[in-house]
């Protein structure tokens, strides 16, 4: 088959390599020139390309499944393999990687780039072509590019052939990143960590997180409200230094005698958590020949580092239906559409009960026990009965569906409605370090 896939990201890129393996000719269409030529990749689309990405076992899992080659290429770019050990004390199968993504995506490029039966074309795609009821390729800045298939991996943003399937739900999850980089000085040993990425605390109001990536460079990241305009000035770099070193667990990473920044802050654009399946209105498939994946199907806020693991998951789920299904790619997109709401929806749904009541208790809310909990204070409770870790372990690890916490949630509700709450971590208020930004500026 001739496949046109619109959009090289991680999910179009990572689909291509496995059709053409599988004996496809695939034209990878994206806006972007890729890396310029001093090496520099500004990647304007793609907001998040330099904010922090933890890289899960599941994106390990995928490449070994498609491409192990590409997991070799990680290690000579310098991605470090984290293996984490199961509940039965072994280690897991796969492992996540601490890499930047733009170095991820620059070797996953270059692999596309050398894999035969993959061309990577630039070009802004503007429509799909359909012919006798189907689609027909792609229209690329007005030319036409002829397929029998067509995919879109357009991201998040995706707004191709919005006419053909049915509105996506969700929208902006309300919380919003500033984040910059930094390089460990040479000799410099790391900072405290409570997380196989680095270090993620819940302070009051706001988030802090560490993600440690490939050679010694690492992320320093706030999350917080995105309509708090307070936070607005954190862009400004004395502003983004005096309140990263006003969190203990920041401070200790980012202290000049321990790191230097290697990028200026960088701000960050609207988080969505959306869904968006294959049919349009009446439960149909919309062109067939046209299918969706990666975030052009489901977007979650990145806060729990799911985005890529979710795609990629879908791609192999998808090129494996494409495997059962020769020439019906009407079944191809039922079967996809089918798979994504049992085994994708899920995570979109979670995360907009965690992302809700997260913004209703850093608003001054109390944890209500009236309720189901949402996850992320089921995993706090953790804390006070590690037992739940059973069920919270593998949840936690993306192995387990969130439904699974149904089991433990009226334990740990039990836990709250008791009057525990989680332990505070060191470090200013929201208030406080709202002051504190508009000090620095
Ligand atoms: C701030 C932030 C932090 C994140 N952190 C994590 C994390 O820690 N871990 C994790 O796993 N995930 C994370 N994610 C999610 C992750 O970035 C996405 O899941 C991932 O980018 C999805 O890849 P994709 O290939 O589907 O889409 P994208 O990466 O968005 O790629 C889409 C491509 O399509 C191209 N394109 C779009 N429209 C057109 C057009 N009309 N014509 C031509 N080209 C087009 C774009 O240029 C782009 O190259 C994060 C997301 C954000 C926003």
């Amino acid at each position: 088959m001739e496949v046109a896939v619109a959009g090289a990201g991680p999910t179009g890129l990572f689909t291509a390599v496995a059709l053409a393996r599988r004996g496809h000719r695939v034209a990878v269409i994206d806006r972007d020139p890729g890396p310029a030529a001093d090496g520099t990749w500004e990647r304007r689309g793609v907001m998040q390309f330099h904010h922090p990405h933890g890289f899960r076992p599941q994106i390990s899992e995928a490449l070994a499944a498609e491409m192990p080659e590409m997991l070799t290429a990680l290690d000579q770019a310098g991605a470090e393999r984290i293996v984490f050990r199961g509940g039965d004390g072994e280690p897991a199968p796969h492992a996540a990687l601490r890499c930047r993504r733009a170095v991820f995506e620059r070797v996953l490029r270059e692999f596309a780039t050398a894999e035969p039966g993959v061309s990577l074309v630039r070009g802004h795609v503007d429509d799909v072509l359909r012919s006798g009821g189907r689609a027909a390729g792609l229209r690329v800045d007005g030319r036409s590019f002829d397929a029998d298939l067509v995919i879109n991996a357009s991201g998040r943003a995706a707004r191709l052939a919005d006419d053909l399937r049915a509105p996506g739900e969700g929208g902006d999850c309300g919380l919003a990143y500033v984040s910059r980089q930094y390089a460990l000085l040479p000799d410099a040993e790391r900072g405290p960590m409570n997380a196989p990425v680095g270090i993620i605390q819940t302070l009051a109001g706001y988030m802090i997180a560490i993600f440690l990536h490939d050679r010694g460079t690492f992320s320093a990241l706030f999350i917080r409200p995105a309509d708090d305009r307070r936070f607005g000035a954190l862009r400004f770099p004395a502003a983004f230094e005096a309140a990263a070193l006003a969190v203990p667990a920041l401070a200790a990473w980012v202290d000049p005698s321990r790191s230097t920044p290697i990028t200026p802050v960088l701000p960050g654009g609207r988080l969505y958590n959306t869904y968006r399946g294959q049919l349009d209105a009446a439960g149909r498939v919309g062109l067939p020949g046209l299918l969706h994946v990666g975030d052009a199907v489901c977007t979650t806020n990145p806060s729990a580092g799911r985005g890529i693991a979710v795609s990629l998951r879908q791609a192999v789920a998808l090129v494996r239906l494409l495997d059962a299904h020769p020439g019906d790619p009407e079944a191809v997109a039922l079967a996809f559409d089918g798979w994504c709401v049992d085994n994708v929806r899920p995570w979109f749904s979670d995360h907009v009960s965690w992302d809700t009541d997260i913004l209703r208790r850093w608003a001054g809310g109390d944890i209500d026990t009236t309720r189901r909990l949402p996850s992320d204070l089921i995993m706090e409770a953790t804390e006070a009965d590690p037992t739940l870790l059973r069920v919270v372990g593998p949840y936690m690890a993306m192995e387990a569906l969130p439904s699974t916490l149904d089991e433990i949630e009226p334990r740990a509700r039990a836990i709250y409605a008791r009057g525990w709450r989680p332990p505070p971590h060191p470090g200013p208020s929201r208030d406080e370090l709202a002051s504190l930004i508009a000090a620095a500026v």
